[in-house]
């Protein structure tokens, strides 16, 4: 499968693979600074991916957090760069043990492949010695990290990010939590931001500013139609239109319902 798009921007190179070209979901970009790589993309993207990283030595792969769109190649990356890839105390068992994932996924990414990580440490250095702190911003994923580049006032967000609104969820994420971490995430200097679905934002800060200010909106018209009687089901339907092909297609792992009934939980409307 080919490679859809390039990044450059400054000293980072992306490229944009996926088996499917529908939109930010099913593509994946990953990125590389200088011999750093961040994220290692799907694994049925393993041939264009491996073209990539092979055009240049790497001494480091970071992983965001455990999705088989991040990681899956970095048991592969591992063995062609000899070099244990970093992730997330918390993305580290799941890397190793392997898990399982609903059939669009599957069909989406391939199947996730267990991978041996190091526990990835306070901070760490691209080989220009700019610094790269990892921070933690769970939400979508309890493992999820962002990395900041306080120099270059970088941010690469995982999937902190990916849209400026949100409307759908999986079953497994924590809308007011991914709140918290968009909040002390917009608390640091930074400007532009690297996303692996979405692309690279110059103007980044901004758009995680507007996500939560879009959030927030959703999560305050949900309540309100709440208190005034509403039931959920036709929240959703109100908010956010009919349930769709994507709830059927993932058994509900991904649907508007999870969206609205996160959104029904939030207690914090600060911005
Ligand atoms: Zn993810």
């Amino acid at each position: 499968m080919p490679i859809r798009k390039k990044y450059q921007f400054e000293n980072v190179e992306g490229v944009r693979v996926g088996r499917l070209n529908s939109g930010v979901n099913t593509t994946f970009i990953v990125y590389r600074i200088g011999d750093t790589l961040i994220d290692a993309g799907p694994i049925n993207q393993w041939r264009a991916v491996k073209g990539f990283v092979s055009e240049k030595p790497i001494r480091q792969l970071l992983l965001t957090h455990h999705h088989e769109d991040h990681s899956s190649n970095a048991a592969s990356i591992a063995k062609l760069a000899n070099i244990v890839p970093f992730a997330p105390e918390l993305s580290q068992k799941k890397l190793r043990e392997g898990y399982k994932t609903p059939i669009l996924q599957k069909l989406i990414w391939g199947n996730p492949q267990p991978v041996i990580t190091q526990t990835m440490p306070d901070e760490l250095f691209l080989e220009d010695g700019t610094k790269l702190v990892p921070i933690h911003t769970p939400g979508h994923a309890k493992d999820l990290h962002c990395f900041f580049l306080p120099e270059k006032r970088w941010l690469f967000s995982g999937d902190l990010y990916i849209s400026k609104s949100l409307r759908y969820m999986r079953s497994d994420e924590n809308l007011a939590q991914l709140l918290d971490s968009i909040r002390s995430v917009l608390k640091l200097d930074f400007e532009v931001l690297f996303c692996p679905h979405r692309g690279i934002l110059e103007d980044g800060k901004q758009a995680l500013t507007a996500k939560l200010e879009n959030i927030l909106t959703l999560c305050r018209k949900a309540q309100d139609l709440k208190a005034s009687g509403t039931e959920t089901p036709q929240i959703v339907v109100e908010l956010l239109g009919p349930e769709d092909m994507m709830a059927r297609m993932t058994g509900n792992n991904f649907s508007k319902r999870n969206m609205i009934e996160e959104a029904l939980k939030v207690t914090d409307f600060s911005a």
